[in-house]
């Protein structure tokens, strides 16, 4: 296998690319925290289906992560995230040196307001934060045509969407569906820190996401009654810890009472010394949902 070429300096990256632009090459964005997995890989491949190259970022990104959270803990199998990308044949990968990022002296920072500080950001405070800052970065050194990011995430993509937009930023942004495992857990880089016994206690969590989705299809429309199924679900599961599970606005986050059109289903939680989320987008039922269409999942 060829491998692709790693680019570890931002200039020659953001060089590299601008002479593809200037060719009339559509150039795609992938921003990933490495430790791929086929959550990441459908990512390159639609970016690669759709665009003529394709630049996987690996940066495992220090001010998105709170003080005693897993930064240096977090996986970073760079070898074998190479021999992935090369299979999936993206053109670039981007893995800056240690220095290149957050030079001494960096203080600015992206705040986007207040969808930041509900739910993770509740939980994580700053993490939102840390997120907007790097994804302006990279798309600034990457001035792709667009960029993608996985649904798994959802309030990530909510907050990305509306710094593009507040910040008229020239990018077009693709969310793509969450893959899961054939049993519902939801593929995460933090899924290598479960035991076996952790990972059968993880399953309560997308088994909590599908029930809300069952229960609204079957006409449930009491959303407070289907979170509170949620997390009857999460809570009946030994060695869980809840941190939220709820229904929600997919454009504002904002928790609803009643399901009158498309909603988002969130559940985090943590299990030992992990923390996972997952999420469902339930968008059934309603004669005119075209104003709350999820766009490009
Ligand atoms: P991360 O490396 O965790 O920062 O993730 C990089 C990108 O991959 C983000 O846009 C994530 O939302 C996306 N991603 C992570 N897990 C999945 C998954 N299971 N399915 C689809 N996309 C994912």
């Amino acid at each position: 296998l060829r491998s692709p070429t790693v680019i570890t300096r931002g200039d020659e990256l953001r060089r590299q690319v601008l002479a593809w632009r200037a060719e009339g090459e559509s150039v795609g964005l992938v921003p990933t925290m490495g430790a791929l997995h086929a959550g990441h890989m459908s990512l390159v491949a639609r970016s690669v289906k759709e665009c003529r190259r394709t630049v996987v970022t690996i940066f495992v990104n220090p001010t998105q992560f709170g003080p005693d959270e897993d930064f240096a803990r977090y996986p970073r199998p760079l070898d074998r995230d190479l021999e992935l990308v090369a299979a999936a044949k993206a053109d670039l990968v981007f893995v800056p040196a240690a220095d290149e990022i957050y030079r001494a002296g960096h203080v600015t920072f992206v705040e986007v307001e207040g969808i930041s500080q509900r739910w993770e950001g509740a939980i994580r405070p700053g993490h939102f934060r840390g997120v907007a800052t790097i994804v302006l970065k990279l798309f600034n050194l990457v001035p792709a045509d667009q960029a993608y990011f996985g649904q798994k995430d959802y309030q990530q993509t909510v907050v990305i969407r509306r710094m593009v937009a507040d910040l008229n930023l020239p990018i077009e942004i693709r969310v793509l569906p969450t893959v899961r495992e054939p049993d519902g857990l939801a593929l995460s880089s933090r899924n290598a820190y479960l035991s076996a016994d952790e990972r059968t206690r993880a399953l309560a969590l997308s088994r909590s996401l599908r029930r809300a989705a069952e229960l609204a299809a079957a006409g449930q429309r009491d959303a407070k009654l289907i979170a509170a199924e949620m997390r009857r679900i999460l809570e009946s599961a030994p060695g869980l810890i809840l941190d939220y599970a709820t229904l929600v606005d997919p454009d504002n986050l904002e928790e609803v009472s009643r399901v009158a059109g498309p909603v988002v289903a969130l559940a985090a939680a943590r299990i030992g010394r992990t923390r996972l989320i997952d999420n469902e987008i339930i968008n059934i039922g309603f004669a005119d949902t075209s104003a709350g269409e999820m766009p490009n999942v």
